[in-house]
């Protein structure tokens, strides 16, 4: 025991002197580099003096606007990255040394996001280093399984497909023990039931958490006939109530569902730990969980929002990033020995509801029916609902809006909400650019978030 605290305090002082360390050198480059960042930075001390505190917060709409100036190389304005963009083709295809992705907006525009040929190889090696013997055993075992597959979307380019192709044109032989099958997540349900059960030995299926419980319906009704070992999931919040449904529907999961926390911003945030504790790559990211006023906040407590700092992409800096999730840090040290301290995430800010007074979280309505495929409920004034549901076949519309809508109004007169309007909408349940389906919508643009 003594031997193992010893090795987790030298663990925290290495971390931290090689985070400041990381972090004085990519303030140095980005003032020597980025306009954006030398006019951002003019006033601060030296770079070799810099704390983190010293350094303003940053945020996408700014920081998009201001995308050819952001950049630390010169070589990619944002009309030749857009363009690269549109070109669906070319997923995965470097524009000279560096990678182009695209955010799926779940919170307003789709950033650009830039990473060279060094972060790539940064967010495998990291992935790498901080796999367990568990994590070993585990990777080999699904491989020897079956099929790994991706479902996201396939309509732009988003790393989940992306980064695979990519890896794949960088270093074949890296990408080889990782080979995949694209599965679009926008295609009607039925075809991807069919896609899957035609695979026949699916053993690990990568999605967001979305996208599993439509499968995990799927398998329960009987219609999807794959028997996976192990689910990834990422993009989305993954909760407890969904992870134990899936559990139940599929007994086939020996190695249950893995669900790192990341971002396109950072692909290689966080790795997940034999113990199901999500661990921040503390050396090469800097996570803070802040307050509304942007101070940090104590271990244990939820934050309202957090800052990313990513030392590890220096063609686009992303400091002090306000990244819209909350987060909550766990008080003690895990049992897995890691010095690396570990987090909870509660998910977007941009996805809770707001009516008066009152915050929701989507969770609280109950958005299913035997009778439907999809329901989704958008707001679409501050005290205005309309209800879109993809009926199942041969499901007559009348009865299912009438119960589900009862059940939407109970939810908000449970919270104190007698006056919100619920209507039957016209229109289909919509995804996200990057093929997510959000059951509940918000209002957009309520917030100074975008
Ligand atoms: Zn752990």
């Amino acid at each position: 025991m003594v031997g193992g605290l010893w090795t987790g305090w030298g663990g925290r002082r290495r971390i931290e002197a090689r985070q400041l360390r990381n972090l004085r050198r990519l303030v140095e480059t980005v003032r020597r580099d980025s306009p954006l960042f030398r006019r951002l930075y003019g006033d601060l001390p030296p770079s070799d003096e810099v704390e983190l505190s010293d350094l303003p917060v940053t945020r996408k709409p700014e920081l998009m606007a201001e995308f050819d100036d952001w950049l630390t190389i010169r070589s990619l304005p944002l009309d030749k990255a857009r363009e690269h963009l549109t070109d669906i083709g070319r997923v995965g295809v470097p524009i000279d040394d560096v990678a182009v992705f695209q955010t799926s907006g779940t919170s307003g525009e789709p950033a650009v996001i830039v990473l060279s040929e060094s972060f790539v190889e940064y967010a495998y090696g990291i992935m790498l280093a901080r796999f367990e013997r568990y994590h070993r055993k585990l990777v080999r075992d699904v491989r020897n399984l079956g099929a790994r597959v991706t479902i996201t979307g396939g309509r732009g380019h988003f790393a989940g497909n992306g980064f695979n192709k990519l890896v794949q044109r960088l270093n074949p032989r890296l990408a080889k023990g990782f080979g995949v099958t694209f599965v679009e997540a926008e295609q009607p349900i039925g075809q991807i039931v069919d896609r899957l059960n035609a695979i026949g030995n699916v053993a690990w299926i990568v999605t967001y958490p979305s996208m599993l419980a439509i499968l995990a319906r799927e398998k329960e009704t009987g219609r999807l006939r794959i028997e996976p070992a192990l689910f990834t999931t990422g993009g989305e919040t993954l909760t407890d109530d969904l992870r134990e449904r899936v559990k139940r529907a599929f007994p086939s999961l020996k190695y249950g569902i893995a669900d790192p926390y990341g971002c396109t911003e950072c692909l290689a945030l966080s790795f997940e730990c034999s113990h199901g504790r999500k661990h921040v790559n503390e050396d090469w990211v800097i996570l803070e969980a802040v307050d509304e006023a942007m101070q940090p906040v104590p271990d244990g407590t939820l934050s309202a929002t957090v800052l990313l700092t990513v030392l590890a992409n220096e063609v686009q800096p992303f400091i002090r990033y306000d990244l819209g999730d909350c987060v909550q840090f766990d008080e003690d040290s895990c049992t897995c020995g890691s010095p690396f301290r570990s987090i909870q995430v509660e998910g977007r800010q941009a996805t809770l509801v707001r009516v008066g007074g009152v915050t929701l979280s989507p969770l609280v309505f109950n958005l299913e029916h035997d009778q439907a495929q999809r329901i989704q409920l958008v707001q679409t004034g501050e005290w205005d609902f309309e209800l879109r549901i993809q009926l199942a076949e041969g499901a007559a519309a009348g009865p299912v809006f009438q119960e589900v809508i009862a059940s939407v109004k109970r939810v908000f007169r449970d919270n104190g909400l007698d006056d919100v309007t619920v209507r039957t909408g016209e229109a289909l349940p919509e995804f996200t650019g990057s093929g997510k389906f959000h059951e509940v919508l918000p209002l957009r643009n309520t917030g100074s978030r975008t």
